[in-house]
């Protein structure tokens, strides 16, 4: 999938920071990440299933998207238009694919109608709330440009976000008015411009969790270097260490960053002086749950409680377990380690590369990426 130089989904980055436009076209090209792989794995399966392409699934899968098939279909039997997974092209800047949009004609308190933007989230990291999410505004805000062209407005707009992981509080909704979306729009527009000038503000804060430019950003290595500098503890009042617990935070996303970015580069096969591959210890599982299901049902083992047992935790409660099912297990690593292999390379590393020379390197590196 193809993602816009102004992603929606970064829209609080790109909105508090500007210079992490720029910044981010120093990185190597992005690799999709298990996780993202397996979001937008779970995003077609409930596409599928909405538009009635798919009725079969998994359990687990089927448990990981149920409420956002039953919100969605709740809600699209009371709508009168319908868009699943389409795409809205605002500019070759900004664009983006909202899960769902809908817009109901007869809503109390509002003229003209109510449109709604649904976002499945199955990530469970972080709980992501609704009220004012600025993912979802801008999507709002694409969406409202591209239905008053077709002669279409609305006065209200609802933002929902369906989150299966969060078991306690899975479908949040914020409603505002579409005033309220044209003025986020406005902000959208003004940052974008902003970010294409000379010198655009580099501005630390929450946002700078999802960056991707934070190895080569001056303003997080300016917080190491000030940090080295040493700010003793007998100056660290309360209110200097909340601010310092915020720096920390960064300095770990920081040093987090770089590590990924020479995993990445390593995997790739690009020579980083001293540093290699190592494959993480591996783990036993089963080759394949399903049949290992039918075996244990047949044999009238049971292997299941709340979740598939792991081999490890069969053997112990079946201490003759069958040698069908031993025959199942296989020893699987779960990708590498970047360590430390052979003594680095003589290399020669300037102190201060000029700009034109870090844009060089980096497109050679993409080159070498190709
Ligand atoms: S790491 Fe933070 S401050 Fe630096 S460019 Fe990214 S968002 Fe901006």
């Amino acid at each position: 999938m193809s993602h816009a130089p102004f992603t929606p989904s970064a829209t609080k980055r790109w909105l508090n920071c500007q210079g992490s436009f720029p910044l981010s076209l120093l990185m190597p090209p992005e690799v999709e990440s298990t996780y993202a792989e397996e979001g937008s794995r779970l995003h077609g399966l409930a596409a599928a299933h909405l538009t009635g392409c798919d009725d079969s699934m998994h359990a687990a899968d089927w448990e990981a998207i149920k409420p956002y098939v039953f919100y969605a279909s709740d809600r699209i039997a009371e709508s009168d238009f319908v868009a699943t997974e389409q795409r809205l092209d605002y500019s070759p800047l900004l664009f983006g694919t909202p899960d769902l949009l809908l817009g109901f004609d007869t809503v109390m308190g509002a003229d003209r109608g109510l449109l709604e933007v649904v976002d499945l989230k199955t990530g469970a990291g972080i709980m992501v709330d609704a009220e004012e999410n600025e993912q979802l505004l801008t999507y709002a805000f694409m969406a409202l440009v591209k239905l008053r062209k077709l002669g279409r407005g609305f006065d209200r707009v609802r933002l929902t976000i369906v989150q299966p992981p969060d078991e306690a509080n899975p479908v949040k909704s914020w409603e505002c008015s579409a005033g309220r979306v044209m003025e986020h729009g406005a902000r959208v527009e003004a940052a974008i411009a902003r970010a294409l000038e000379g010198d655009p503000p580099i501005v630390p804060g929450e946002w700078c969790r999802f960056c991707r430019a934070k190895p080569v950003c001056p303003k997080l290595r300016g917080e190491m270097v000030e940090a080295l500098a040493g700010l003793t503890p007998a100056t660290l009042t309360p209110l200097a260490l909340a601010q310092w617990l915020d720096r920390a935070d960064r300095r770990e996303g920081f040093i987090k960053a770089v590590r990924e970015v020479g995993h990445t580069l390593v995997g790739a096969g690009v020579n980083v002086p001293g540093w290699t591959l190592k494959p993480k210890r591996a783990t036993r599982q089963w080759d394949d749950e399903d049949k290992v299901l039918e075996i244990a049902r047949r044999r009238k083992i049971k292997i299941y409680q709340d979740k598939m047992l792991s081999p490890a935790m069969a053997e112990k409660a079946h201490p003759n377990l069958p040698q069908e099912l031993r025959d199942r297990i296989v020893a699987v690593s779960s990708g590498s380690n970047l360590v430390r292999g052979e003594a680095p390379d003589t290399v020669n590393v300037k102190p201060e590369a000029t700009k034109t020379e870090r844009l060089m390197a980096n497109f050679k590196l993409m080159q070498h990426r190709r």
